[in-house]
């Protein structure tokens, strides 16, 4: 089975990468079920593909509460009947330097980009362990292969997330549960990424970054739609993406 009436899961699907993901696999055939925070976002994305002719439903997901996770799951299966991709790809930036000490902000990056994917594994891990079969998908970021400056508690996040992949494909493997993982990372994709910084320097810092070179979300995408569609015996891991002009 490749992406056509697969049903995949996505979080942080109301705007930027989830959004486009969204729209594309759905345009491919897949089921897609949108999960975050705003629902009047979710709404009109999925009015919108289902008047381009394509299946999607929207759950309201706040992705650092464990029970809405497993909740979403559940919604899935109701709605489309399988489970077969998660996208955990719901995150945020509130980028500063440690001096500055915004500890809050930390706390609601490790809540969101870390703990929430945790939640998300254990909501639809079983699932995927009782089917022998399932794929996981993480949004991580360059930051989670390259330190750099205002970026400590984001990149601590982004590389967590590749390694919870990488022992959860070698874990499947062993267990023989067939579960694929895939991370990708992106550079400067332009969405709503930026609109948490509160530190005015690192504001400054990464809209001078993001106004000099940024690509679309629907090119990261097309890497989830290619990771998706590799035939179940083959397992794609990595993908780095962003502009040809970031250095
Ligand atoms: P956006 O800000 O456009 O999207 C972030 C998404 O996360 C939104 O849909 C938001 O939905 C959702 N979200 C935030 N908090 C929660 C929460 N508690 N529960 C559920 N959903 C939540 O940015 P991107 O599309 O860029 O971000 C997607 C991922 O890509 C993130 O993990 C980000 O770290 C990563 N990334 C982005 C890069 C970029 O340059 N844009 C580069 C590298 C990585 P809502 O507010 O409705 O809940």
């Amino acid at each position: 089975m490749t992406i056509a009436n697969k049903t995949v899961l996505i979080t942080g699907a109301s705007s930027g990468i989830g959004e486009s993901s969204a729209r594309l696999l759905a345009s491919k055939g897949a089921r897609v079920v949108l999960g975050a925070r705003r629902t009047d976002k979710l709404k009109e994305i999925v009015d919108s593909i289902a008047q381009d002719g394509g299946q999607a439903a929207y759950y309201k997901l706040d992705v650092t509460d464990p029970q809405q996770n497993k909740d979403f799951v559940v919604f899935a299966k109701e709605q489309f009947g399988s489970v077969d991709v998660m996208f955990l790809n719901a995150g945020l930036m509130p980028s500063s330097p440690l001096s500055a000490l915004k500890t809050d902000e930390w706390n609601q990056m490790v809540d969101v980009n870390l703990k929430g994917v945790l939640n998300g594994i254990a909501a639809v891990l079983p699932e995927f362990v009782g089917q022998k079969s399932g794929q996981f998908i993480t949004t991580s970021s360059v930051a989670g292969l390259k330190a750099y400056p205002n970026g400590a508690v984001y990149g601590a996040t982004k590389w967590a997330v590749r390694d919870l992949m990488e022992v959860l494909r070698m874990e499947s493997a062993m267990e023989g549960t067939h579960i694929r993982t895939a991370t990708i990372y992106p550079a400067a994709i332009q969405t709503e990424l930026l609109s948490t910084i509160t530190d005015p320097g690192a504001k400054e810092a990464m809209n001078q970054t993001y106004d000099s070179y940024q690509i679309t979300p629907d090119r990261v995408a097309s890497v989830v739609a290619f990771a998706i569609d590799q035939p179940e015996d083959t397992n794609v891991s990595e993908f780095t993406i962003g502009p040809t002009i970031q250095p």
